[in-house]
């Protein structure tokens, strides 16, 4: 079973019916990032820049990593995908995301809500101009795309590509060979960006839907409440109402789209995702597999031709009884 497993890894992801879809990885450490390569992940759809500011080594406890430790962090991010897109957000410190840089404010009444990704970054641009300088040093060695955590609007996006453009001009003055041009994406994680994202889709140059983030806004539930049990699910029908519409208005704007929540690592989630559109998956590289071989058992339009049938049912039940009548 391991062994067929292991033989996935140089196979692509193709659905039964010939539908390539393209799993991408989500890694932070050194050991994500070979993993991710030899499983033959597309390149890296997430990487969690907030963990070079939060696990410092002790003798730098309580300092924020400069410019060039950014730089080298991703650079080497880069090498190490030898050719394949990196795909590095911007810091999302604060909330579930704990901080011990001292960077996040501390005592918010409620920190998911509060000052935390780009609006953390664009209250401390002294900061936020420290890092784009260090992606956009790395883009020299290799694909980048810049990918916005937290976007709730148009405004944010705006801000941040006007800021890019200052600073790439301020390296190129500085004599730093960086790419012609960098993609910026945003993360649509907050409900606003998902409802209202016609109004700045044109400003994205590629999207990426955070489920862990948005089910926690959209159902007002806790993702780091275990209490709350199965409340904090995406199997909730204004979940999939919501990635549906977000995936149709990417593939009419024609914006490369993936899902990056952990749903997309599991490989129960599949056929829901695929019945909903979606042909990009990021997800951790130690399910990758997992989720090519349960790819590759999926019949694409079968799956596309039920997903009126999904978006009707009515409650979590419905949609487990969906997805049993689907499973192969
Ligand atoms: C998400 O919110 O789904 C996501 C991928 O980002 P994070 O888990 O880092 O918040
Ligand atoms: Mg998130």
């Amino acid at each position: 079973e391991r062994k067929q497993l292991h033989r996935l890894r140089r196979e692509p992801t193709r659905t039964v019916d010939g539908v390539d879809i393209k799993l991408w990885a989500n890694a932070e450490s050194r050991e994500d990032v070979a993993e991710a390569h030899a499983q033959g992940a597309a390149g890296v759809g997430l990487y969690r820049t907030e963990f070079l500011f939060m696990h410092r080594p002790p003798e730098l406890r309580r300092t924020l990593p400069d410019e060039e430790e950014q730089f080298r962090a991703y650079r080497d991010l880069v090498l190490g995908m030898t050719g394949r897109t990196v795909t590095i957000r911007t810091l999302d410190i604060g909330a579930d995301k704990a901080d011990e840089s001292g960077l996040a404010l501390t005592g918010e009444p409620n920190p998911a809500l509060g000052l935390r990704g780009v609006r953390l970054s664009l209250s401390r641009t002294d900061l936020f101009r420290t890092q784009l300088r260090a992606i956009l040093r790395a883009t020299g060695y290799g694909p980048v795309r810049i990918l916005v955590p937290m976007v709730s609007g148009r405004e944010e996006m705006l801000a941040v590509r006007a800021l890019t453009r200052d600073v790439q001009r301020e390296l190129r003055e500085q004599g730093h060979a960086i790419a012609e041009s960098v993609p910026i994406g945003a993360m649509i994680e907050v409900p606003s960006a998902a409802i209202a994202l016609q109004t700045f889709i044109a400003e994205t140059d590629f999207l990426s839907i955070g489920t862990n983030d948005l089910v926690q806004y959209l159902l007002a539930a806790d993702r780091t409440n275990e209490a709350l049990g199965d409340l904090y699910s995406p199997l909730h029908p204004a979940v999939l109402r919501l990635i549906y519409d977000v995936i149709r208005a990417a593939r009419t704007h024609r914006k490369p789209l993936a899902v990056c929540g952990e749903i997309a690592g599991d490989p129960m989630f599949a056929p829901v995702l695929l019945a909903l559109g979606l042909e990009e998956f990021s997800l951790h590289p130690g399910t990758l597999l997992e989720v090519r071989r349960a790819v590759r058992a999926l019949d694409h339009s079968a799956l596309r031709a039920r997903a009126a049938t999904l978006l009707r049912a009515r409650d979590r039940a419905g949609i487990e009884r969906w997805l049993a009548r689907v499973a192969v």
